[in-house]
């Protein structure tokens, strides 16, 4: 299984200028690409593929028109246009809300991927040599576990951080039998079949609200320098935020993990529930990377993660009849069993209960969509 760790890097003045340089040359190549795939549709309604695109390079880097120093980065800056063209077809044809891929600004295009290890990029002891940039130190706080596969070299506010992804062996746990279904909670996280609540952390609502000021005073600022310090300072808490909810998904993954065989989520991928009136709440309670995190903790551990068909599932009882309700009923009253319980945690239960029901092949397909 894969696992990714992140470390700071230490670089000089010198080195940073040649990340720099080399992070506009990557996002130089990126928008490149998007613009010939645009032009490509535009004038002939043709489109170009990962490798009609990845065949030019070579001549464009003898040319020497382009100063990523490694191929196999370039090749990677490719791939990631060709994925976001693919993820943009996939939203047309689901009749999402499509929003055309766009060109990326210097300042927001912060990372490249040296997709094999020992070609570009290589760690000796604490020292990362990297293709175009020299020696740098690395921050190890702790070991790489497993073997290095990718690399990915990363701006966070102007702080640097290398990113590895690592292959490495399954740590089964003890074999348990029960399962639990979860349900995304409006007014919490998350709500679980057995009546447990995952609340939405405290922190989450006072970020939001520093969130918003920082964003008001980016907008107000002209262009320049004290707007590129407000933009920095947005930035951080951005990462802040980030970081806080990783690890408090983290820590809920890890636990629902530990303590159930079997874990029952809803199928995220199934049209209808993203653009719907969910949505909002989906993006910012970050379900789908929760899901995520469990998906590769349960790996990892020998449980079981099924995604279940989501249509419905506010809607139903477990006796199965239908029990209409509107978003601000909060109760459950069924008129044919009689069960009278909180809204969440009923639809919790009947998402665990499908995944009873339905033949689980169909399942684990629709588990790693929902990953992927
Ligand atoms: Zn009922």
């Amino acid at each position: 299984m894969r696992k990714t760790f992140k470390y700071r890097l230490f670089t000089t003045r010198l080195q940073s200028e040649a990340l720099d340089g080399q992070l506009s040359e990557a996002c130089r190549l990126y928008n490149a690409a998007l613009q010939e795939r645009r032009e490509a549709y535009r004038s002939n309604k043709k489109s170009l593929n990962y490798y009609d695109q990845a065949n030019q390079l070579k001549e464009i880097r003898a040319a020497g028109d382009l100063a990523l120093a490694n191929f196999s980065c370039c090749q990677d800056i490719l791939r990631r246009v060709d994925k976001t063209y693919k993820a943009f077809f996939l939203r047309m044809k689901r009749h999402q809300k499509a929003g055309f891929p766009r060109f990326k600004s210097r300042h927001r295009f912060d990372s490249v991927t040296f997709p094999s290890y020992g070609d570009g990029v290589k760690l000796t002891g604490n020292i990362l040599r990297v293709q175009g940039v020299g020696e740098v130190e690395v921050k190890l706080h702790r070991p790489v576990a497993g073997k290095i596969k990718t690399v990915t070299v990363k701006r966070e506010c102007a702080k640097w951080y290398a990113c590895f992804s690592v292959e490495c062996e399954a740590q089964p746990l003890p074999i348990l039998n029960n399962a639990i279904g979860i349900d995304v909670g409006l007014d919490s996280f998350a709500t679980l079949s057995n009546g447990e609540t995952i609340p939405n952390p405290r922190w989450y609502r006072k970020a939001q609200a520093k969130l918003r000021r920082a964003q008001r005073r980016v907008a107000r600022r002209k262009k320049g320098s004290r707007r590129r310090k407000a933009i920095t300072l947005l930035q951080k808490i951005h990462a802040r935020i980030f970081r806080l909810r990783n690890e408090y998904q983290h820590r809920q993954s890890f636990r629902l993990v530990r303590d159930f065989g079997m874990i029952v989520v809803e199928d995220l991928n199934v049209k209808g529930l993203a653009a719907g009136m969910l949505s909002k709440s989906v993006q910012d309670a970050g379900w789908s990377s929760f899901i995520a995190k469990i998906s590769y903790k349960a790996e990892n551990a020998g449980r079981q993660l099924i995604a279940v068909n989501p249509a419905g599932t506010s809607q139903t009882c477990i006796c199965g009849a239908t029990v209409r309700k509107s978003l601000s009923d909060r109760e459950h009253v069924c008129v044919e069993c009689g069960l009278i319980a909180p809204r969440d945690v009923v639809s919790a239960q009947v998402i665990l209960q499908r995944a009873r029901i339905s033949p689980s092949s169909d399942n684990v397909a629709a588990v790693s969509a929902c990953v992927a």
